[in-house]
């Protein structure tokens, strides 16, 4: 029998909405300014696509993080105030870079850009007449500028959206107490050896005798299976255990390539189920097995919200 997984209540705290909309705002001012600044004086095609994803992943980014602050459990929620904060964002980019593009244009004042009709009547002329071009090129206009246009905002509001709704997905929140969990951390790494596959299998059903049963993985083993724990660290009652698989491999640049598997997602284990893999873990440490890597913390991204 599998174990019941965590996944987020679906809470939306008054004080997390707030801080999501004020961060969103604020930073969207700021970061849209910064944006229709860059995008204005680079002439580089690549720097902008560049400056284009930082911009939406930022955005993501800051809604994300200020939400969860605000004790927000709720991936949806936090993906939709960072569309709305990215809208306003990507709407301050077009002012900026409009009041640049015209301020050299005699009897133009910026704040003729706040009249909505004066706005598209403005970008349907700049669209139309093309306002650069491509390496000596015919200026880019019409159609083909409404499509190019259109993919920036796409991969603004969609690199703010996902980034953000995948940032709010993750992690674990105690209820009981109300404060977010630890991250994710390796407690112990395991053989995924062939002949240690039917105890694998049963690990994998988050079973912790069988857990205790799996060696260390042979230092020169590629792969191995990590074992990952989060906890509670002020009322100790939300824990959980997930199981990931590492596979190293090396590719045709001779790099090490690692891909991850998760088996078990975030299984729901007491305090005294947690303390009793750290024993093991432990015992393990004690035991002296030279497999180097299990300093490292990975990041597991929770698909369940
Ligand atoms: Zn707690």
């Amino acid at each position: 029998m599998r174990p019941r997984t965590y996944s987020h209540s679906g809470v939306v705290t008054p004080q997390g909405l707030l801080l999501g909309l004020v961060a969103g705002l604020a930073g969207g001012l700021v970061l849209g300014a910064v944006y229709g600044f860059v995008i204005f004086i680079n002439p580089f095609i690549y720097v902008s696509v560049l400056a284009t994803v930082a911009f939406g992943v930022a955005m993501g980014f800051l809604v994300a993080k200020t939400m969860k602050a605000g004790k927000v459990r709720n991936a949806f929620a936090v993906a939709a105030v960072a569309l709305l904060a990215a809208a306003f964002a990507h709407a301050v980019g077009w002012l900026v870079w409009l009041a640049k593009f015209m301020e050299d244009v005699e009897d133009f004042e910026a704040v003729y850009l706040l009249d909505p009709e004066v706005l598209f009547l403005l970008i349907a002329e700049i669209n139309e007449l093309g306002p650069w071009s491509i390496r000596n090129s015919e200026p880019v206009s019409g159609w083909f500028l409404w499509a190019i246009w259109g993919l920036e905002a796409l991969i603004v509001l969609g690199g703010a959206t996902g980034y953000a709704y995948l940032t709010a997905a993750e992690g674990v929140f105690c209820e009981p107490c109300g404060r977010w969990c630890s991250d994710d951390q390796v407690l112990l790494v395991l053989s995924a050896a062939p002949e240690h596959e039917t105890t694998r299998l049963k690990a994998f059903e988050g079973d912790l005798d069988a857990i205790e049963q799996l060696p260390p993985p042979e230092a020169a083993d590629s792969r191995y299976v990590t074992v990952k724990v989060a906890r509670c660290e002020h009322c100790g009652k939300t824990n959980t255990l997930s199981l990931v698989e590492v596979q190293h491999t090396v590719n045709s640049k001779g790099e090490d390539e690692q891909s991850e598997t998760v088996h078990l997602d975030h299984a729901l284990i007491s305090k005294e189920q947690l303390e009793r893999l750290e024993r093991h873990a432990a015992a393990q440490m004690e035991e002296g097995d030279d497999f180097d890597d299990d300093e490292e913390t990975f990041e597991v991204a929770d698909g369940a919200a």
